[in-house]
């Protein structure tokens, strides 16, 4: 055993026998609180009811309220603690009043357990206490979730008025070590940087550099001033680059270089952990002043890994707990190593942690005064108390604020508390024995299953399954093409390369593509960038009849051996076109910004459900092509397939340019129907990318046809065409209604009877529940109203408002469209662009009149470019649910607010509309919840998220009433669209003989070679 591990195990031991001698429960406060999270660590599904519970309840306002909710949580629990929660309801039905206090004050009582203080004045009490202990402070104010520049700017001045307070309260108070006390001053501030900006966005992370500094810098004036510390703290992995370059550049200004009271945290459960030490510690001495690291493991682990695995994005947090606890002890040593530069603050309740920290200190000759140990306030009392009688610097972590700002902090205070890796369980828990608690991390790491490695034989097992049995849900045999991560500094440069790749490019002609031969005209359409209308970013040749005619001829003599060519092939053929996309992926989201005024990552989004379209219909056919048993019968065998349509026309919008029109020329393509592709005028340059990236697949002459023109002319003419046999059509209703009815008529010489796919658009809605939350709530409303300027097809552009919860809403709500960006989507970070061109400008214009007449123009947003077809979020309140504005498609940034009695009302608004695409529901009540999945009517309901960014596998998009025919795009139904089936039938019995066993696919059914 090494010498560091014998005095690690002897420093431990000595901590738990300094923690025995004041044996304390690890749930401090006896009664309620114990016994919740007594229960919540034998039963998961008590825990994850009991924590939403929690979630809710300082929410809500009235005892019958908080009673019903009980109710609803824990209709269904299981355990033992049920009779008591029944009895509990039973009682608290007769006296709502009294009962919904009580549970107030009992989660209240919870919340007291890890919240120091109401405010500033009431924290003070905690703090003297701990002063009486030998214990210091750090404070941090509750309120995280910020959705406006005014909550940010409300959070700025409490932060100010927090910092005055205490160090006027505290006059007088010592380090209660002495020595080293230059280091440590007595008030220590922790900031939360994502609550000083409410647009923060990892695109952009100059921009919040810039508005957080601005925030930050009268605080940190006043601190050093006072004298005090200011500490930041760290969150997810999104804000972390720009959280240590926010540092940096703040503490390399003049005005605080030579300042040495200041900190940041570095998250030891992130990869790139050491990286970003090593980093600070560089800038550290070329500045040539001290500050602090506060070391710590980290507080959103299952956040990060949710997010990544949704995102299809490298988790960036260890996968193995052993691999975090052995990472913070190579970085207390770096930062021990580098003491004459940093000041080390290690913030952990582990013991092993500790006593590692300690031993190591001692081996590197540091002494005990030049570093601290940091908990959390409510947790690990009995290590605080041993760590002090051990003569080391102790400072406690006291978040400040109401439950309801603090909520997020007591939830994850909750989950590491009861979580079954934490040390603090095990410890005071479950009572795992000292030589346990203190083994060496490094021992524990698994080495044969990294958790990454595990993670992708999980993937890989996941497209074994053949998504022929109904346990397997479809999405799941598919694995998602990852969005780009502009988190990361390439991402971003590669972005900013392609943009100015693509602008070098502006201005170009692009052919038709009729036969695999490219045709020029002297015609063109030219499609400008919406944001600057003077640049035209290409002249796309203009189709008229005779090319349409001699695009249906190509199409259908192709037919005769591409339907033939076996299902494997095209599957392979649209996996070539998802890898060429892929390696394009930067190109073609900027050509977006340019050519449809899309932002970065609402390009990127697109260009990744183009991917996802091509490889789960690649995936999808070759779980259809072949074919499939229809029932074991002895004696005979039938078999089900299909069979193409034939000549498919793709009608395709301008407002996803690549994926919409990827989705249904892939599908029609990997069935075996050729296709007659025409983009929409304003995004034509995009459709002829698509094109040219099907060549480069190897798609063969005629199979694919690209054929820009009027919809007027080329468009109607070929959806009469007797040898048209399938359209696919996404756009306006009313142009979808004129197809379906014209396809309808069966024409002279016409073989099939014409399959049309239809998705047209919504009046969608979502509801705001009285117990929502609105942290949520607000800023997925405004991002599905307000993303990508409202011209989504699954945009709300209704929101319905529960009366109780009214005045909440629209405060936050207005505040926050107010802090919007609007700008042009070239820039990082921006979030509303312009709208696609000038009839669409004129149109929404002309809406926002109606409006003006039709109810109150609640907000509009003032400050946008002149240049360019930008319109300004516009909120309408007071708005009448028949007038204009709730129920015709505006398809611009305009949203309609409706406030409501009660649900049934809110219900009733939502359906009340001619289109059935989207809905949204926010509501933390599970009756409620339940009431809406089976009442509201629309393709796609959505619950506590916002109505758009439907991702494929996941989320089969489309609607039914005016809004389409009911076909889900990017779900398993899908292909069946585009196919005929069809059924063959043997009899397989000679003589009173058959085979016993017949097999359940066969091979495609193919004829001799021609
Ligand atoms: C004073 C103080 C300030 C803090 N400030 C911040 C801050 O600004 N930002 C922040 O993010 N955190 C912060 N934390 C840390 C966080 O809130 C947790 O308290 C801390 O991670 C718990 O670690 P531990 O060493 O006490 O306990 P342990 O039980 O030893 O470790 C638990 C931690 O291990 C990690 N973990 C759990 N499961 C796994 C797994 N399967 N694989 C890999 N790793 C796993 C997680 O980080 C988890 O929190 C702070 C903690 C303290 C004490």
């Amino acid at each position: 055993m090494s010498s560091l591990q014998s005095e690690v195990e002897r420093r431990g031991e000595e901590i738990f026998t300094l923690v025995d001698q004041h044996p304390e429960s690890l749930f401090s406060k006896a009664g309620f609180y114990q016994r919740m999270m007594a229960l919540s660590m034998r039963d998961e599904h008590f825990k994850v009811q009991m924590f939403r519970f929690v979630d809710v309840l300082a929410s809500l306002r009235r005892g019958g309220e908080i009673v019903r909710h009980l109710d609803e949580y824990f209709e269904d629990t299981r355990n033992g603690f049920s009779p008591l929660i029944r009895t509990g309801v039973q009682l608290a039905k007769v006296v709502p009043w009294v009962s919904g206090q009580v549970l107030r004050w009992n989660v209240s009582g919870m919340a007291r357990q890890f919240i120091a203080g109401k405010n500033a004045r009431d924290v003070m009490k905690t703090l003297r206490k701990r002063r009486a202990q030998g214990i210091g402070f750090t404070v941090d104010l509750l309120g995280e979730a910020v959705v406006s520049e005014q909550e940010a700017t409300e959070y700025a001045v409490r932060c100010m008025d927090l910092l005055e307070h205490l160090v006027r309260e505290t006059e007088g108070w010592k380090d209660p070590l002495g020595d080293g006390e230059d280091l440590f001053p007595v008030v220590n501030l922790s900031v939360k940087i994502s609550a000083l900006y409410s647009q923060m966005n990892p695109a952009d992370p100059a921009d919040a550099i810039v508005h957080l500094g601005g925030k930050l810098r009268p605080i940190l004036r006043r601190a050093r001033e006072l004298g005090a510390f200011v500490n930041f703290d760290m969150e997810s992995y999104a804000h972390k680059n720009t959280t240590l370059e926010l540092f940096k550049m703040l503490f390399s200004e003049p005005e605080f270089l030579h300042w040495p009271h200041v900190g940041i945290v570095i998250q030891a459960y992130l990869r790139d952990a050491e990286e970003d030490l090593w980093n600070l510690i560089d800038w550290g001495r070329t500045r040539g002043t001290r500050f602090a690291v506060r070391l710590v493991k980290g507080a959103y682990w299952d956040y990060e890994k949710i997010k990544s695995r949704q995102n299809g994005w490298a988790v960036p947090v260890y996968l193995q707990k052993p691999e975090s606890d052995a990472n913070f002890e190579g970085l207390s040593r770096i930062l021990l190593e580098n003491e004459s530069i940093v000041t080390a603050a290690f913030g952990s309740h582990n013991v092993r942690s500790i006593a590692h920290a300690q031993a190591l200190a001692d081996e590197l000759g540091i002494d005990r005064s030049r570093f601290e140990f940091q908990l959390l306030y409510g947790m690990a009392g009995p290590i605080k108390r041993a760590l002090v009688e051990m003569g080391y610097r102790v400072r406690e972590y006291c978040p400040v604020g109401e439950l309801l700002p603090g909520m997020s902090y007591l939830v994850r205070r909750l989950l590491e508390n009861t979580s079954n890796e934490g040390f603090l369980r095990a410890k005071f828990s479950e009572n795992v024995s000292a030589e346990e608690l203190l083994r060496d991390p490094d021992e524990l790491v698994d080495q044969g299953s990294n958790g990454a490695e595990d993670l992708e034989i999980q993937t890989q097992d996941r497209h074994v399954g053949n998504g022929a049995s109904l346990a397997t849900p479809p999405g799941d045999t598919y694995e998602n093409a990852p969005l780009v991560n502009f988190v990361h500094r390439e991402s971003r440069e590669s972005m900013r390369t392609a943009l100015r790749e693509v602008r070098s490019q502006v201005g170009k002609k692009y052919p038709l593509v009729i036969d695999g031969k490219r045709i020029w005209m002297d015609k063109t359409i030219a499609s400008i960038n919406p944001s600057s209308p003077d640049q035209v970013v290409g002249y796309l040749c203009e189709a008229g009849i005779p090319e349409a005619e001699r695009a249906v001829t190509a199409a259908r003599s192709a037919f005769e051996h591409w339907s033939r060519t076996p299902f494997e092939k095209r599957a392979q053929l649209l996996e070539r076109v998802a890898s060429i996309m892929h390696r394009r992926r930067f190109e073609l989201s900027a050509l977006e910004v340019f050519e449809v005024g899309k932002q970065w990552a609402e390009a990127d989004g697109d260009v990744r459900e183009a991917m996802d379209f091509c490889l789960f219909y690649a995936q999808q056919m070759r779980l259809r092509g072949r074919p499939r048993l229809t029932q074991h019968v002895l004696g005979e065998e039938s078999y089900q397939h299909y069979w193409p349509r034939g000549v498919a026309l793709v009608v395709a919008p301008w407002n996803f340019p690549i994926a919409i029109m990827c989705g249904m020329v892939s599908a029609a393509i990997v069935t075996g129907n050729t296709v007659i592709m025409k983009p929409a005028e304003q995004s034509a340059v995009c459709g002829f990318m698509l094109m040219e990236i099907f060549e480069e697949a190897g798609i063969l002459p005629g199979v694919l046809n690209f054929l820009p023109g009027k919809g007027s002319v080329i468009g109607a003419h070929l959806v009469d065409h007797k040898d048209v046999d399938l359209i696919a059509f996404t756009g306006s209703r009313e142009v979808g209604l004129r197809i379906w009815e014209s396809a309808g008529k069966t024409r002279e010489g016409q073989r099939e009877l014409k399959r049309v796919i239809c998705e047209m658009g919504g009046k969608n809605a979502i509801i705001i529940d009285s117990d929502a939350d609105l942290d949520e709530a607000i800023v997925d409303t405004i991002y599905s109203a307000f993303g990508y300027q409202g011209q989504k097809c699954s945009a709300c552009s209704r929101l319905i408002v529960l009366e109780e919860n009214y005045g909440r809403v629209m405060e936050r709500l207005l505040s926050a469209a107010a802090s919007l960006r609007v700008g042009n989507p070239e820039q990082p970070g921006i979030t509303i662009g312009p709208v696609i061109d000038e009839t669409a400008y004129n149109r929404i214009r002309e809406y926002i009149e109606v409006g003006k007449n039709e109810a109150t123009l609640a907000y509009q947003k003032g400050d946008i470019p002149e240049k360019g077809y930008f319109i300004p979020p516009t909120i309408f309140t007071r708005v009448n649910p028949n007038a204009r504005i709730a129920c015709e498609e505006i398809f611009g940034p305009v949203l309609s607010v409706i406030k409501v009695q009660d649900l049934d009302e809110a219900i009733a608004v939502a359906n009340n509309t001619d289109f059935a695409l989207t809905a949204g529901f926010f509501s933390r009540s599970p009756a409620n919840i339940e009431r809406a999945k089976a009442e509201i009517v629309a393709g796609n309901v959505y619950i506590n998220r916002s109505c758009t960014g439907a991702v494929v596998g996941r989320h089969p998009f489309g609607g039914f009433k005016m809004s389409g025919g009911g076909t889900k795009a990017g779900g398993e139904d899908y292909l069946l669209n585009f196919m005929v089936p069809r059924v063959v039938t043997e009899n397989i019995m000679r003589h009173g003989f058959a085979p016993e066993e017949t097999p359940l696919y066969r091979d495609e059914f193919r004829g001799p070679k021609r």
